[in-house]
């Protein structure tokens, strides 16, 4: 049975969820999106995701046209219309049709649409074995020409960083900012544990502000974990303890090899365990 998708202010089957070849998201990535998760029927952190939608929008001076709390009733109505409790629940608000100028005010109404679907989850042994990983060529887009903070429809950069990395024979690729530092994955933020720190890339580095990232330097500050949002560089990925990628649809995985060095000793180690047996507490309020 195909999904229910909510579709510019209707509940329609999916084959009905149709977008205009004249929407700005599709001719020009003209939008934004969230990735969110439901665990056991409860969305988790909602309102984060919310807010960066609507910071995204406020950014790119999108007017979503709807309410927070209309948006969030659509997000929960989506899931229990297709019967999910533990859902991936896909948000998009694109400028909507306009013509084939660039103009964003020929858009007269922004299109919104929210799909949710089974979770595709990685495999369990997966984060038991752990990735391996490259840093690849293409750098991180400029802050200066768009923030990564926007979570906007225009992923490119991203997906050619994807597919250098799989080209290469690796899952999931590393980009670096435009000084050389380490940014972040395709669709993950990145953690290093060295020296008996916790380190992620601040915000300046030029990253999306990641919910799950938050999440984790949130419980590591509850564990005493010592955190720090701090630049660094290839080397200290190569050489550090432990590492490991964090977002919505992966949670938290952990990386055994990056470039072809062996990150500790090539397996998932205690900082690792310790803060993903945390993060899925987090995440199972209302499970079992
Ligand atoms: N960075 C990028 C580029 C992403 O697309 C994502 C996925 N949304 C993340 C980081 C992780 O963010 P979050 O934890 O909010 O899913």
């Amino acid at each position: 049975m195909g999904l229910v998708i909510y579709c510019n202010g209707a509940f329609v089957p999916e084959e009905e969820a149709k977008v205009s070849v004249f929407d700005h998201g599709f001719l020009y990535g003209d939008g934004i999106f969230e990735g969110i998760r439901a665990y056991y029927g409860r969305v988790f952190k909602l309102d984060e995701h919310l807010k960066r939608l609507y910071e995204s929008a406020k950014s790119i001076q999108l007017n979503i046209g709807i309410s927070k709390d209309e948006m969030q009733e659509i997000v929960l109505e989506t899931l229990r219309k297709n019967g999910l409790k533990d859902a991936y629940i896909r948000l998009v608000v694109s400028r909507g049709k306009g013509d084939l100028g660039l103009d964003p005010a020929k858009c007269a109404r922004a299109a919104i649409f929210c799909i949710a679907d089974q979770i595709k989850i990685f495999e369990p042994k997966m984060y038991e074995q752990g990735l391996e990983v490259k840093t690849v060529a293409i750098r991180r887009n400029n802050p200066d020409s768009l923030s990564p903070r926007i979570k906007s429809l225009n992923y490119l950069n991203n997906i050619l960083a994807k597919m250098e990395a799989n080209q290469a024979g690796v899952v999931e690729g590393i980009m670096l900012n435009q000084e050389g530092y380490v940014a972040e994955g395709t669709s993950d933020n990145i953690f290093i544990y060295r020296e008996g720190v916790l380190i992620t890339p601040p915000l300046s580095a030029g990253i999306l502000e990641g919910i799950t990232r938050d999440s984790v330097l949130q419980i590591a500050k509850k564990l005493g974990i010592e955190a720090r949002e701090e630049l660094f560089t290839r080397h200290d990925l190569y050489t550090s303890d432990e590492c490991f990628l964090t977002g919505t649809a992966a949670e938290l995985i952990p990386v055994i090899k990056v470039d072809g060095r062996e990150i500790g000793d090539g397996v998932p180690r205690e900082v690792y365990k310790q803060l993903l047996a945390a993060f899925r507490d987090l995440t199972r309020v209302n499970g079992p």
